[in-house]
């Protein structure tokens, strides 16, 4: 597909996206602003109106997001940075939602610098726990490994959750594409965190691959470059 193709796809895919929200808005609004609606149904009206401007919050800071890394990275500062110590951060951030899905949350591994972007690769640990712990079930495990293998710096993220099906693993990467819409809606998502996390790799010169945790759930293993000794300054 060309690259005006892909744009006017995308375009379609937002206005799409941008609609369901905004009828729900107004629908449930207008009810309400009719005096149709009792004090019991008003609440929960009030939670669908609070729901939908969420997702529209989340959506509209995805796609700009991803128009900034469309964007030349010249102004995009890289220098080293510690993978683990991101990885760090990010857990202890996302402790407080991994409970509240009880799930358990848990980092290994040790001190691995890559030469990045910060903001970026805080974005890339941050969607691919940020899934594992929302496709999980109850009681269910994320494991997230900084390490080194050969000439590679890697960051592994592994839940036990619903796992993906071989014919999506390669899709899920596509801007909106989701397995299931219902519950990706469900769990207050875009469609577009993966395609965030698959630019931000590219733009490190890393790969990123997917596939089956045994004995369930799913495997992200993100691979970037060792830092060169130019990098490094050593
Ligand atoms: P979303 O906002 O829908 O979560 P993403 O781009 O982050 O969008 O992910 C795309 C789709 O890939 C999701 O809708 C979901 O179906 C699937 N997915 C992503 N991560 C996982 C995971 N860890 N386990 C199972 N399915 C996943």
């Amino acid at each position: 597909m060309n690259a005006e193709k892909h744009r006017q796809e995308f375009t379609a895919n937002v206005s799409h996206e941008l609609k369901t929200p905004l009828t729900s808005i107004s629908g449930y609004s207008e009810l309400i602003e009719n005096g149709m609606v009792n004090e019991q149904d008003t609440i929960r009206f009030g939670k669908e109106i609070h729901r939908s401007a969420n997702r529209l919050l989340t959506l509209i800071d995805d796609i700009l997001r991803l128009s900034e890394l469309d964007a030349t990275s010249e102004s995009q500062q890289f220098e080293q940075v510690d993978l683990y110590e991101l990885a760090q951060v990010c857990v202890e951030m996302l402790q407080v939602n991994a409970k509240k899905s009880r799930v358990t949350l848990k980092l290994s591994g040790q001190r691995r610098l890559v030469y990045g972007n910060k903001q970026m690769l805080d974005e890339v640990i941050y969607n691919l726990c940020d899934n594992a712990i929302r496709y999980n079930v109850e009681d269910g495990n994320v494991c997230v490994t900084v390490d080194e293998e050969e000439d590679t710096v890697f960051l592994s993220v592994r839940d036990t959750g619903i796992g993906i099906a071989p014919e999506h693993q390669e899709r899920i990467f596509e801007r909106f594409y989701r397995v299931d819409k219902a519950r990706s809606r469900e769990a207050g998502g875009s469609g577009l965190g993966l395609s965030i996390v698959h630019d931000a790799v590219l733009a490190h010169g890393g790969t990123i691959a997917v596939g089956r945790n045994k004995p369930r759930g799913s495997r992200f293993i993100v691979s970037f470059p060792r830092p060169t000794s130019e990098e490094t300054g050593i």
